[in-house]
């Protein structure tokens, strides 16, 4: 742990010894990265860059919304051209970590790397991870993954830029401390990293409640388009690759639709389907109180938490909505 820790579990004193003995480190996250992804991923970079400079610390990631790109070495992450263009395919990483990853398929283009390096570790806090790699660090009970980083790095270690990467992390996936899965512990560890001197109130407005014209606009049109079904107990909309194109945007920008769509009175379970393709839709889910989301995207291939989860499913989106409000509603009948 950070502050105030009595013994140090026996899996981080072999992470600690991999890592003296490696001399390259690799470290990638999920497909579409979001917030906690990128903050672990540019966290976990800082502080290994810092503390270790004799190695060679390489980040992979799909490109990274541009609010991002303030944090330390965001412009060093390697994406997939960089990777190919560069001879990079083939190397053997000492060791590898998949940061904020429920199943190695979600490293996307980093799986190679991955599966190739001589030792793999496993930070997580999804509770469909069923676990890989040689060691793991998964805690369901977690906020993020970069509230799990932080209980593995040594406190005066941890610079300011490394702070702002892990603050940013945690804010990005409690909704800024809204959501149940924000704990004693984490409001604790932002309470320690807030003491490195982190912005937080840069942070927060900038990188988690700021909306470009367009967003707000897609947003304010998906709002309008939401639809409630199951007697106002569920809500859902649909954003078509159309609508994409027509306001320019890509999916990174649709990040707090889902937010609002779940905080309108009396509904449990909130639903945001984006067509990637024909018949083929990626769909974002949160519940209030008694939904287990995980479950139903677990289902569908998918996976995530409990009162937060995501899957991609073929068909119509009516047939999509459908099978999903039949699972929702089994749950739902549970209840009484
Ligand atoms: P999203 O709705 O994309 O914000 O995702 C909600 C949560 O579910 C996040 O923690 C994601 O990492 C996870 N998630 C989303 N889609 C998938 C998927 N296809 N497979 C596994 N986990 C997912
Ligand atoms: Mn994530
Ligand atoms: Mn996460």
């Amino acid at each position: 742990m950070g502050t105030g820790r009595v013994r140090e579990p026996q899996e981080l004193k072999i992470l600690r010894e991999r890592i003296r003995k490696a001399d390259t480190i690799g470290i990638s996250g999920h497909i579409n990265p979001d917030g906690d992804c990128i903050g672990s991923c540019l966290a976990l970079c800082t502080y290994l860059r810092e503390n270790y400079p004799d190695k060679t610390v390489d980040v992979f990631l799909e490109p990274v919304n541009k609010r991002f790109l303030f944090l330390k070495y965001a412009s060093d992450i390697i994406h997939q051209e960089t990777a190919d263009q560069s001879g990079l395919k083939g190397i053997v990483y000492d060791v590898f970590f998949s940061l904020d990853c429920s199943e190695t398929d979600r490293l996307g283009f980093a799986l190679d790397y991955f599966n190739e390096a001589s030792f793999r570790v496993c930070v997580d806090h999804h509770i469909t991870n069923k676990g890989f790699g040689d060691l793991m660090f998964i805690r369901p009970g977690a906020s993020s993954t970069a509230e799990i980083l932080f209980t593995m790095m040594k406190y005066d270690r941890i610079s300011h830029a490394c702070a702002e990467s892990l603050y940013l992390g945690i804010i990005h996936d409690t909704g800024v401390f809204r959501h149940t899965n924000t704990s004693r512990q984490t409001m604790e560890t932002a309470g320690a990293l807030l003491d490195k001197g982190v912005a937080q109130d840069r942070i927060i407005d900038e990188t988690f409640y700021r909306k470009t014209y367009v967003q707000n606009q897609l947003l304010g049109r998906a709002l309008m388009e939401s639809i409630l079904v199951m007697d106002g107990r569920v809500i859902f909309t649909v954003i078509s690759r159309r609508d994409m194109a027509f306001y320019g945007v890509d999916k990174s920008d649709l990040d707090g639709v889902i937010d609002q769509l779940r905080v309108t009175e009396g509904v449990e379970v909130a639903l945001l389907l984006t067509e990637k393709d024909d018949q083929l839709y990626k769909v974002s889910m949160r519940s209030n109180e008694y939904v287990d989301v995980s479950s139903i995207a677990l289902s569908f291939g998918g996976g995530g938490h409990v009162r937060a989860a995501g899957c991609t499913v073929h068909g119509g989106f009516r047939d999509v909505i459908n099978s999903i409000t039949a699972q929702i509603e089994v749950q739902m009948k549970d209840l009484v």
